[in-house]
């Protein structure tokens, strides 16, 4: 079968298109037709070597497609079943080795596309709002890149429970996804400074919450824009890793909180996952959760794509077509 592989780690044009081995499932493994693969940050920092993979590998943490062969010890799946997956590499292939505790079944009302954009993606928004701060009517809450493939989520979940959003974004063009989605207020936070348009916003208040996946470039203001017991959930670092924290900055800005939360510690069981994944895909089929695939790349592309999300150049999820 053909895949990307990684031999060794660097920028986009270490991808490389050819073909790859793929062993009969083993204990535990699905084997699974791909139908689309979805392009996740976290990949980008395991092809650059920010996060280690043992080399050579197939990238790709998300997809979704047809069940073609079952490894011993797998219950609940059967051949010909439509899943969905994510934290499990190498999905960027024709075929892919799953963890059938990785998996969930696609409900008939979601299109594959659909499940491959929304899985990884869909879980963390879920996670970030239920339990990292379970954001509540009338509150309001920061997030960054509102109109990237997680803030457009997160701005859709946080608006049908009741609370508000600010949202920050780069261009004119993002600006408007992210009011489409919802979003109250958008700080065009290249040119402005944010801390004081949120203390402009919320009457010298703050945010109960800022949801920040951008990382290195505003941390800063993230801390700065939080109400006194407010709490920063970074959860991931799109513009660069943040430095080492001194944990009386957290005093200084009010006793608030600051966690880096990962999707991997909230689906620690199939009871865990089974719930969000059912209500992350009955958001999608009832229409509460609207999912913009804002780009389609065939597989051999994937340096294109990955160029283009660390290139600020993207919206909404990016796919990969085997
Ligand atoms: P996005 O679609 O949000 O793309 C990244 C966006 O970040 C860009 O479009 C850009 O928006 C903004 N950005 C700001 N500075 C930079 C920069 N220097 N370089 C590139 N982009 C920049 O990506 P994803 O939705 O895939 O991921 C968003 C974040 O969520 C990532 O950090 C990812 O690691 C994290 N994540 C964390 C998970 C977890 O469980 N912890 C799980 C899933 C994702 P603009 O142009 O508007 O500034």
């Amino acid at each position: 079968m053909r895949a990307i592989r990684v031999a060794a780690n660097g920028g986009p044009e270490v991808l490389e298109y050819g073909e790859a081995e793929l062993s009969d499932p083993q204990s535990g493994q699905l084997l699974v037709e791909v139908a689309a693969a979805g392009v996740n940050f976290i990949d980008t920092y395991q092809r650059s070597g920010i996060y280690s993979m043992q080399l050579p590998f197939t990238p790709g943490s998300e997809g979704a497609g047809k069940v073609v062969a079952v490894g011993p010890d797998v219950t609940g799946f059967g051949v010909g079943d439509r899943v969905a997956w994510a934290m499990a590499p190498g999905s960027y292939a024709e075929r892919a080795l799953v963890p059938a505790d990785k998996a969930v079944r696609v409900p008939d009302g979601v299109d594959d596309r659909t499940a491959a954009a929304a899985l990884l993606q869909g879980l963390t928004a879920h996670y970030l709002i239920t339990s990292t701060y379970p954001v509540r009517t009338g509150e309001i809450a920061l997030v960054h890149a509102a109109a990237g493939g997680m803030g457009l989520l997160l701005t859709q979940l946080i608006k049908s429970r009741g609370a508000n959003v600010i949202g920050t974004a780069s261009t004119a063009e993002k600006e408007e996804l992210a009011r489409e989605a919802g979003a109250d207020e958008i700080i065009r936070y290249t040119e402005a400074d944010v801390a004081e348009e949120v203390a402009d916003l919320t009457d010298g208040r703050g945010v109960d919450v800022v949801y920040d996946g951008v990382g290195k470039t505003t941390f800063d203001t993230s801390l700065a824009s939080l109400r006194p017991r407010g709490m920063l959930a970074l959860f991931g670092a799109s513009s660069g890793p943040v430095p080492p924290v001194d944990p009386q900055r957290l005093n200084a800005a009010g006793s608030v909180f600051l966690t880096r939360p990962s999707l991997a510690h909230h689906i620690l069981t199939r009871e865990e996952l089974d719930w969000r994944a059912e209500e992350l895909f009955a958001w999608i089929a009832a229409g509460t959760l609207k999912i913009r695939i804002g780009g389609t790349y065939p597989l051999p592309d994937a340096r294109r794509a990955h160029e283009d999300l660390e290139g600020r150049r993207t919206t909404g999820k990016l796919l990969l077509l085997p």
